[in-house]
């Protein structure tokens, strides 16, 4: 059971009380990132992003709902 109070990381689901988190804000809109997922966001951004279903980010690709489910 998760402790709904706590941040997670956006991409691996792990909360602010196993990994150091950063928020980061799109559009408006904060999310929380892990140290060791960061390098998603730097370097596969355009790759990583529509997984995460932010409102600010654009999905260029709609059927990029393949078999990538974390
Ligand atoms: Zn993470």
């Amino acid at each position: 059971m998760t402790d709904a109070s706590l941040n997670v990381c956006i991409n691996c689901g792990r909360n602010e009380a196993e990994i150091p988190l950063t928020s980061w804000r799109l559009a408006g809109e904060i999310f929380w990132i892990c140290p060791d997922c960061l390098p998603f966001l730097i370097h596969r951004r355009s790759e990583i992003m529509p997984k995460w279903r932010l409102a600010g980010w654009k999905v260029q690709q709609n059927e990029g709902e393949s078999d990538a489910k974390r």
